[in-house]
């Protein structure tokens, strides 16, 4: 039996050209702030994968900062507005820990905007919120993810940028689970700042990037030399950001064998429910990667060990860092309580096959009919 690895949103296994172009860069060495010829060499691999990534999300190179990953790419933009005299952080109920915490820790006040039923945020609730903008509470600053991690639901961002432009407002996007899975355009989007992470579309981890546009003041997190023109000081991850570039490109050409996955998906999704699971997510539109399937009655953790035991690999919906499942923020948001617990997500990417959602699918209804016929059994 062949091991499953359906936990692409957690981390993708890294790409080969990734791994060549690390190498290589571990290999030549030197530092891109040094004029001779070695640290010359590592500056152009840098900027060579600052090009790279910007291709992919739409965004002039020049417009690209390199971070340690998504984490620090959110927190440089949200620290940023704050600095900028945002008082006031309106964030998307469903946004990862990664954005919630950073903002709350921010000193701002954070309210949180309700998505409706089917996992989209509430665009009204968004006017409403716009609409009554106190100026004492600063700029109006959005975070809103371009799509979400444990159910892919794809997030109408073009359509609340538009709401934050009329209201001169900051529009922030996590696009680390929708890089290199769907087409990004961040200026298209009306995004003022975009983040992504490298360790989701085949790069490295500890590398992320956040580009920004004309109307966001980004702030210096780190200070020191002058490197990322002096927004984060240290000496770069050269090797790491080597990879994240390769990455990014492979990504980039691979966009339509990534969306034709979702017929794997759906397919699964289909056989899955027959079974007797919900599927969540899929009134809207969706990463074609990703699934996230409940049955009630049969808990995430409980799903996800006995589905290891059959060498398929997925997450609980809501994994915190320590692997313990807590009710699902995002589940909880979409008004499905009773599912928070019972969800499991599925994701796959650009090292999946056919086969790899079948063995799921068969895993998953073996597993889900013991589980079903255990409950039914009187107690001994
Ligand atoms: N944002 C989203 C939507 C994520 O799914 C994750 C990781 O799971 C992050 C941010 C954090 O990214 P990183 O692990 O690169 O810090």
């Amino acid at each position: 039996m062949n091991s499953v690895y359906l936990d692409h949103n957690a981390t993708a296994p890294i790409r080969p050209e990734a791994l060549d172009a690390i190498t290589a860069a571990l290999a030549a060495g030197g530092n891109p702030s040094s004029v001779h010829a070695v640290g010359r060499a590592a500056r152009a691999r840098m900027e060579l994968a600052r090009s790279q990534v910007g291709k992919l999300i739409g965004a002039p190179a020049s417009t690209v900062v390199f971070t340690s990953g998504g984490t620090e790419a959110n927190a440089l933009a949200i620290e940023s507005a704050v600095a900028g005299g945002s008082r006031r952080l309106l964030v998307s109920a469903i946004e990862h820990d990664a954005v919630l915490e950073t903002a709350k820790a921010s000193g701002a006040l954070v309210e949180l905007l309700p998505v409706r039923g089917d996992g989209r945020l509430d665009l009204e609730a968004l006017a409403d919120r716009l609409g009554g903008w106190d100026a004492a509470d600063g700029r109006p600053f959005v975070a809103l993810m371009l799509a979400n991690n444990e159910t892919g639901v794809i997030q109408p961002v073009a359509e609340a940028a538009v709401l934050l432009r009329e209201a001169g407002g900051w529009l922030h996007v996590d696009a680390v689970q929708a890089a290199g899975r769907i087409a990004i355009d961040s200026r298209a989007l009306g995004a003022d700042t975009l983040a992504i992470s490298s360790h989701k579309l085949g790069g490295p981890g500890g590398a992320g990037a956040l580009t920004f546009g004309p109307r966001a003041n980004l702030v210096r997190r780190l200070h020191g030399g002058g490197q990322e023109r002096g927004r984060r000081a240290g000496t770069e991850n050269v090797a790491g950001l080597a990879g994240f570039g390769a990455a990014a490109e492979a990504a980039l050409r691979d966009l339509d064998a990534a969306a034709a996955q979702a017929v794997w998906r759906d397919a699964a999704e289909a056989a899955l429910v027959a079974a007797g699971a919900v599927a969540i997510g899929g009134q809207a539109p969706r990463l074609p990667n990703t699934l996230c399937i409940a049955a009630p009655g049969f808990p995430a953790e409980l799903q996800v060990m006995t589905l290891d035991l059959a060498r398929v690999m997925v997450s609980a919906g809501s994994a915190c860092s320590s692997g313990k499942v807590k009710a699902s923020h995002v589940l909880l948001a979409m008004g499905l309580d009773q599912f928070a617990g019972a969800a499991i997500r599925v994701s796959g990417g650009w090292s999946t096959e056919a086969r790899d959602w079948n063995q799921m699918v068969e895993a998953w209804i073996t597993a889900y009919d013991r589980h079903a016929a255990r409950r039914r059994a009187p107690a001994a």
